[in-house]
């Protein structure tokens, strides 16, 4: 049976602007280029699959109810624009939290496969067709770690670490999507 090919998608600083610890869904801002970037794939076939580091839940600065409402809003602004993800995966643990059960070294959270596995198992996704787009080094170790290539798309916020390097080098998603639609990967 023929593979999937999919982009994995950060959610914080690739989607919407990463305001930090983002508790509230009205504070969501979203990246406009990645609506059209979004389409883009879309329209190429590739499922879409959102993989996002919220430790704010085991460090108590949002609980998972407040999290849920600002991963459906995002959800739906999509929605609204003819875009559905096939599915979103979040890791809500950290090992220096304070909020039990979720104050745990486990192994969902980036750069650990366990999400990217998820889906590849669940969607029957070729990694070697697919890509992960983040703005950590955290979301380039993701890629290497689980066979993806990776897009980092740069973050004035973050100090990037020079030795960890992406596939590709990117301003935006609308980039490395005009990228990926170029690479020939068409099944
Ligand atoms: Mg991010
Ligand atoms: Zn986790």
């Amino acid at each position: 049976m023929k593979k999937n090919k999919c982009v994995f998608l950060d959610r914080d600083g690739v989607l919407i602007e990463d305001v930090g610890y983002l508790k509230n869904p009205e504070d969501i801002i979203i990246m406009p280029n990645s609506v059209e970037a979004l389409q883009t794939l879309k329209a190429r076939g590739f499922l879409l699959i959102i993989v996002t580091n919220q430790a704010g839940v085991a460090k108590g600065f949002f609980n998972m109810d407040e999290l849920t409402a600002v991963n459906n809003r995002l959800l739906k602004i999509y929605e609204d624009n003819g875009i559905i993800i096939d599915d979103l995966y979040f890791c809500p643990h950290h090992e220096s939290g304070t909020v039990e059960p979720y104050n745990i070294k486990c192994s969902c959270r980036k750069p650990a496969a366990g999400m990217v596995l998820k889906g590849i198992e669940k969607f029957s996704i070729d990694p070697l067709k697919s890509f992960m787009a983040g703005d950590k080094d955290s979301d380039i170790m993701l890629a290497k770690n689980s066979g993806l290539k990776s897009f980092y798309i740069k973050n004035a916020m973050y100090k990037h670490d020079e030795s960890i390097i992406p596939d590709f080098y990117v301003k935006d998603l609308k980039e490395a999507a005009d990228i990926i639609i170029k690479s020939r990967i068409l099944n």
